[in-house]
């Protein structure tokens, strides 16, 4: 391996790194590489791959290697490889306690995985000898958060057998303590989802996060009109909208119908179709569903 500074990448393109991710994946003869063998041997840190595409696996799924383990693999982890890389990453990170979200991005496993082995988060955490983050207060947010992935990912309404399965980082007990049961959970979730009450509130929210990306706006504006002024909406789409949409296109792809339901790889993002630099506003019509193939293929030709 030649010896270089990755810090000096400061510019460092999206194909960039998808082209060095698959050389190294080719070089090495795998179909799928963790990050800490793709730090080893390729050109760059892992860091950027986390900044431009959100997690380890989503990059390599861009770059088209496998994402998904086979049975056998799966059954070839052993809990204490679970364990050490949990450890790794709280040493990554430098802290005496990481969180499942911590764990999503920096970790090699998934946090199913972990889950099917340890039942709770706090357990795999306590086996590994980490602190607890459970003081944390877990918010109805977070479930509802929580509840719109699983629905997205199963590309209808989750299950109380897929939560036993794994598929949720609470468990059962947390969405029936607060909601009453996991049929009250869903129904709170999709009274969420419907409600409009607090639409004052979060057109303060934006209004705040309009100001905030006025400047980088400016950036892609040559003319003299700031079409931020105009603006109704703020570029980040919340959940409710998010959802709203995924729902609507029934959680495939706009442009190449994939779905997480038949292919777990598949992450899918809600995409401006009037991109927002170029005046489109965050609204239901102007938004798709895109799965993140077709979405860096979109933004690759703007
Ligand atoms: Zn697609």
């Amino acid at each position: 391996m030649k010896f270089e500074l990755n810090q000096y990448h400061k510019n460092i393109s999206k194909e960039d790194l998808i082209e060095d991710l698959r050389k190294v994946a080719e070089k090495l003869d795998k179909s799928y590489i963790s990050r800490s063998e793709y730090e080893k041997n390729g050109k760059y840190s892992g860091t950027p791959y986390i900044s431009n595409f959100g997690s380890w696996l989503v990059a390599c799924e861009i770059a088209g290697l496998k994402t998904t383990r086979r049975k056998e693999d799966f059954l070839r982890i052993t809990n204490e490889d679970l364990l050490k890389d949990i450890l790794s990453v709280s040493r990554q990170l430098n802290t005496k306690s990481i969180s499942t979200k911590d764990y999503r991005e920096h970790g090699r496993y998934t946090v199913q995985t972990i889950l099917s082995r340890f039942s709770t988060w706090s357990e795999a955490l306590a086996k590994a000898g980490l602190e607890q983050t459970s003081f944390k207060i877990i918010t109805d947010k977070d479930l509802f958060n929580e509840i719109e992935r699983m629905w997205i990912q199963k590309g209808k309404q989750p299950t109380t057998t897929d939560i036993k399965n794994g598929l949720s980082q609470y468990s059962l007990n947390t969405y029936s303590r607060r909601f009453g049961g996991w049929r009250a959970a869903l129904l709170a979730f999709v009274e969420y989802i419907n409600n409009d009450e607090d639409h004052a509130n979060t057109v303060q929210e934006e209004t705040i996060q309009a100001n905030k990306s006025n400047k980088e706006q400016k950036l892609f504006e040559d003319g003299k009109e700031d079409i931020t002024s105009r603006r109704k909406t703020s570029r980040d789409i919340n959940l409710r909208l998010r959802f709203r949409v995924m729902q609507r296109d029934n959680f495939k792809c706009c442009a190449c119908g994939a779905s997480p339901a038949n292919d777990q790889s598949v992450v899918l993002h809600v995409d401006h179709i009037v991109p927002w630099s170029k005046g489109g506003e965050t609204v239901i019509d102007n938004l798709q569903t895109l799965c993140s193939k077709c979405n860096l293929g979109k933004s690759d030709m703007e």
